[in-house]
């Protein structure tokens, strides 16, 4: 039976192999949810999923797409923004 503090579901389980064959759980700290737009809230590309601390120690550049508003819009929503931004700025 496990530990009550592994029972409340806060943590993730994972299933290692250890070198005699048996299998053993091991709990992890849960990943945070996916980075969504913020414009039509569709799920990220190029956006990692890990821990703050993991985060932290990750070049910038493999944090978000390296374009205007990446990380913040998805592709199609940032081509939207930078036509009606254009078109607007001329007429
Ligand atoms: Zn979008």
């Amino acid at each position: 039976m496990p530990r009550g503090m592994f029972k409340s579901g806060r943590l993730r389980k994972i299933f290692v192999k250890t070198p005699g064959g048996r299998v053993t759980v091991h709990y992890r700290e849960r990943k945070p949810s996916k980075a969504l737009c913020a414009s039509c809230k569709k799920q990220l590309a190029g956006v990692p999923r890990e821990r703050p601390a993991k985060m932290r120690n990750m070049p910038k550049t493999a944090k978000r797409p390296e374009r205007p508003y990446g990380g913040m819009l998805c592709s199609a929503c940032t081509r939207l923004l930078l036509k009606q931004r254009t078109r607007g700025a001329s007429q």
